[in-house]
């Protein structure tokens, strides 16, 4: 196998989303489409006052991919068009398809223990042919959620596989990985990723050597296309998420939590929701 090694990293910047929720975000959708199939990656931690009270994310749309949260403190009350009422609690994945339409509500909670919030969401992009399809909602029980111990490393498959144990979200477009990897110190992880396969590493604890290059939390790893692995090692501990998938080399224009492939996909989203037809 021959390591990947790394593009570039990148720091999460702070922005506001929902009704005055800060977010971490370190990818967000790009005209570029720099990490198809990937459009966006938040991180919401509110451990700290500066964050301020906890606020959620109204109803509100989205038409043409696939919206993934993954709790690690706290909980989400969520509500949608489709009928759906859930709670993600810790180690839960919500796995929401929004094909043409669908409309949710999302609150946070604070953990009743530790008084946090802490989770991702990951934004996957849909191919033009599914962008229109049927929404649809998976909920992803964290029992469900297999975890593989391994030469130090901990690893929760949500989506991919890893030695023959394969994580509960398939059938997804982009044949997503997407695992919470945590490195005992003085581990080492190398997992095959095919070639063409985009591969990111959300680094949220402690810190690594990702192909040999030192990167400590909070960063966004974006790897090269020039290997089929990543390698990971650590000195002192570390915790990832390892997101890769099949890039689908359309072009996409995102716009606000709709992303399609034509401007006139997105001004006919806009009417929709105007004239009340959104939701089919
Ligand atoms: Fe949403």
């Amino acid at each position: 196998m021959t390591n990947r090694s790394v593009f570039y990293t990148i720091k999460p910047k702070l922005v506001i989303e929902g009704a005055g929720v800060l977010l971490r975000r370190s990818i967000a959708p790009l005209a570029t489409n720099e990490y198809d199939p990937f459009l966006l990656f938040d991180h919401f931690a509110f451990n700290d006052p500066l964050e301020g009270p906890v606020r959620g994310f109204p109803m509100h749309p989205h038409r043409g991919i696939d919206t993934v949260t993954y709790m690690l403190e706290g909980s989400v009350n969520h509500r949608d068009s489709l009928g759906n009422e859930d709670r993600i609690t810790p180690g839960d994945v919500q796995w929401m398809t929004s094909g043409r339409g669908i409309l949710h509500e999302a609150m946070p909670r604070r953990s009743e223990t530790s008084g946090n919030i802490y989770g991702f969401q990951l934004w996957v992009n849909l191919p033009a042919a599914q962008k229109m399809g049927p929404p649809s909602y998976r909920s992803v029980k964290s029992s469900t959620i297999p975890v593989v111990e391994k030469d130090g490393a901990s690893v929760r498959i949500v989506a991919g596989e890893l030695d023959g144990i394969r994580g509960p979200v398939t059938e997804i477009a982009a044949s997503p990985l997407y695992m919470d990897v945590k490195l005992a110190p003085g581990s080492k992880f190398v997992y095959p990723i095919p070639e063409g396969h985009t591969a990111l590493a959300y680094v949220f604890e402690g810190e690594g050597s990702f192909a040999g290059e030192a990167v400590e939390s909070v960063q966004m790893v974006f790897f090269n296309d020039d290997g089929d692995s990543i390698e990971v090692s650590t000195e002192t501990g570390v915790q990832f998420m390892l997101i890769a998938g099949a890039p689908f080399k359309e072009p996409i224009v995102p716009y606000g939590p709709f992303v399609m492939n034509t401007v006139a996909e997105i001004k006919q989203t806009i009417l929709e929701i105007q004239n009340g037809t959104f939701i089919k």
